[in-house]
């Protein structure tokens, strides 16, 4: 799993699959800040 954290206070929002594509606009119950949060889906390799 990855861990989806807070670009300003790193706490941690949520977790996702490793290959899991997203992107989510969330806010930050701590420092209230919102940022959209996205990741490509992570191809094999070797
Ligand atoms: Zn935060």
């Amino acid at each position: 799993m990855q861990e989806i954290r807070c670009k300003v206070c790193s706490k941690l929002l949520g977790r996702v699959p490793k290959a899991t594509a997203f992107e989510i606009e969330m806010k930050c119950p701590r420092c209230k800040s919102v940022r959209i949060y996205n990741k490509e889906a992570l191809e094999a390799q070797g």
